[in-house]
């Protein structure tokens, strides 16, 4: 640390100024093919502002420990946990294969790509996780008979067709879109796919196994009633960076990725390892994400950023921004 400090204090006044600071961003971040990023000017502002936190204008030694221990350390050397969503029967070749959804995407296409990243990148946590629904689940269009619809609903009962959202009743109303009758828990719809590596010491998470509410997030039920173990276990392992792919790319994984982003964590969503259901809710997922402060890469760049060889701003952005809010709120509970 001391080493860096006094490389980059060029002009050696025990402080570093912002145009030292941004050497530092530029040797920080760039690729491991010697491209460097460009971070934008507003946001080394904010970046900078975050670690002068005695807010005198300059970063003093004191200031640079807690940038260095939390942030240049996490860019250099993240924590990374690799999530594969849904890579289940039923959305490849059974009830709800996605080929059948107006994208007609292929979903065995993702096994390829995510079968190379688990063999040639190491992950310093693995999570399968798998749609997991009781036989009386309210998402599928079969189970219609169940339920109360809300003279509120758009689509009524009787003329509901499969992919249409419908208003069940309250109270809370709850609005769902019908599916097909899809994985079931314990059936062969249900199971990974057989081409899918499935590593050890994997985690494997559970999802929407309340009858009464769907889930598409990783994280959390759609009404957030209950999250799932994915919090919890992505605590116990430390990571920092969180890798998402799978299926659907538009449902589930957007879910899932904005849920990460929500939580604090550098996301990064893997482009060709997922497929999705609609090819314009696919390009607002990605929006989304980029607007968020996560990354879409392709899987070929994947391994060099777990190693930490390609480092990018963005995650460097997003991480800062949660060590200001960490920051705010411990100063705030100070103060009480
Ligand atoms: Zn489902």
């Amino acid at each position: 640390m001391d080493a860096c400090f006094t490389a980059f204090d060029k002009d050696g006044d025990g402080y570093l100024s912002l145009a030292e600071f941004e050497l530092i961003c530029r040797a920080l971040f760039r690729n491991d093919r010697g491209k460097i990023y460009t971070l934008e000017k507003k946001q080394l502002n904010e970046i900078y502002n975050i670690f002068d936190w005695k807010g005198d204008g300059k970063i003093d030694r004191e200031e640079f420990e807690m940038c260095w221990n939390r942030w240049i350390k996490i860019c250099c050397r993240p924590k990374s946990a690799f999530l594969i969503v849904d890579v289940q029967n039923d959305f490849i070749t059974g009830s709800l294969n996605i080929k059948q959804c107006a994208a007609q995407h292929d979903g065995s296409e993702v096994i390829e790509p995510i079968n190379r990243l688990l063999e040639t990148v190491q992950f310093d946590a693995v999570f399968y996780s798998l749609d997991w629904h009781p036989v009386d689940h309210v998402s599928f269009i079969d189970n219609l008979h169940l339920r109360e619809v809300d003279s509120s609903s758009e689509i009524s009962k009787e003329a509901a067709q499969v992919y249409d959202t419908v208003t069940f009743k309250g109270p809370p109303l709850l609005s769902q879109r019908l599916w097909p009758r899809h994985c079931i828990q314990d059936s062969w719809g249900a199971e990974l796919h057989k081409d899918l590596k499935i590593i050890n010491n994997a985690i494997k998470v559970y999802k929407g196994t309340n009858p009464e509410v769907d889930s598409y997030s990783v994280f959390w039920d759609n009404k957030k009633l209950q999250d799932t173990t994915l919090s919890s276990q992505l605590q116990e392992t430390g990571a920092t960076d969180i890798y998402i792919c799978g299926l659907a790319y538009d449902v589930c994984v957007g879910a899932t990725a904005v849920d990460a982003l929500k939580s604090g964590y550098r996301t990064i969503l893997i482009d060709d390892c997922s497929r999705g259901v609609d090819l314009v809710d696919i390009e607002k997922t990605k929006s989304t994400v980029i607007a968020n402060n996560g990354v879409i890469v392709n899987s070929n760049q994947v391994k060099a950023m777990v190693e930490g060889k390609d480092r990018r701003p963005e995650l460097g952005y997003k991480l800062a921004l949660e060590i200001k809010q960490k920051f705010n709120t411990v100063d705030n509970n100070d103060k009480c």
